[in-house]
């Protein structure tokens, strides 16, 4: 395998957009959190509503300097299985990200936090592995623990541009110019064959339950066919 400096972005031209690297770190993150946390997969929804929700506080922050990020007053988080494509989208009105932001935030792990999460996953028994996920701030990645394609589709506030970040977790992703109606962010899942169970909607529900209760923002879930 080719060694890469770990902030190197490796652009080519293909079809289905601007191809990039992963940093190394994210790379061994991944196969960390894909494996070792398996028997607790649940907790990507917990991630996911997280971000979801701190995207939200943080467009009203931003709003606060700047009005044309200003929330909707309908703000939430969405939560919509859809059985037959097999695909369970979460959405926000949050604060977005531009191309740049996808890249750096999702492709890149500045915190050094990371590094220490690989080392205490090691020294924890399987069982006390999810409470680490969150602590160490990689959870967006426990998306692949349930996905095998992961298309991240964002619109910063106070901007047109809407940008797809797209990846199967396996090294690369890639960056192409999308649309998207709102301002805000929606995480599409393309649920593995083993993890039907995180497209119905009671299931859904009963994890929003366990793990996302104190989230101050309403969080909606869609039972498929409505
Ligand atoms: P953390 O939440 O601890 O920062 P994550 O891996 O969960 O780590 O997310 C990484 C980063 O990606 C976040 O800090 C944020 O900048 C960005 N991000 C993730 N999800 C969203 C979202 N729904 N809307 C806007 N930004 C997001
Ligand atoms: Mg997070």
């Amino acid at each position: 395998m080719i060694q890469r400096k770990e902030d190197e972005m490796v652009e080519q031209a293909t079809t289905g957009g601007e191809q990039h690297e992963f940093s190394a770190e994210v790379g061994r993150l991944l196969d960390l959190v894909v494996h070792a946390l398996y028997s607790e997969r649940e907790i990507f929804l917990r991630e996911l509503v997280a971000n979801a929700a701190d995207a939200t506080d943080r467009r009203r922050f931003e709003a606060l300097t700047d009005a044309a990020r200003t929330l909707p007053e309908d703000a939430k988080v969405r939560i919509d299985p859809e059985k037959d494509a097999r695909r369970l989208t979460i959405s926000d009105d949050g604060a977005g990200m531009s191309k740049e932001e996808l890249a750096r935030n999702l492709g890149t792990i500045a915190r050094s936090g990371t590094r220490a999460f690989g080392q205490e996953l090691a020294k924890h028994k399987p069982e006390e592995r999810p409470s680490l996920i969150g602590q160490f701030g990689v959870g967006f990645y426990a998306a692949f623990m349930v996905a095998d394609h992961v298309d991240v589709v964002s619109r910063r506030a106070g901007s047109d541009e809407a940008w797809r970040w797209s990846s199967d977790g396996k090294g690369s992703f890639t960056l192409s110019p999308a649309t998207r109606e709102r301002p805000g962010t929606d995480i599409v899942l393309h649920i593995k064959e083993d993890a039907d169970e995180f497209l119905d909607a009671w299931r859904l529900e009963a994890i929003v339950r366990k793990w996302a209760d104190h989230i101050a923002w309403p969080i909606t879930i869609r039972r498929d066919g409505e």
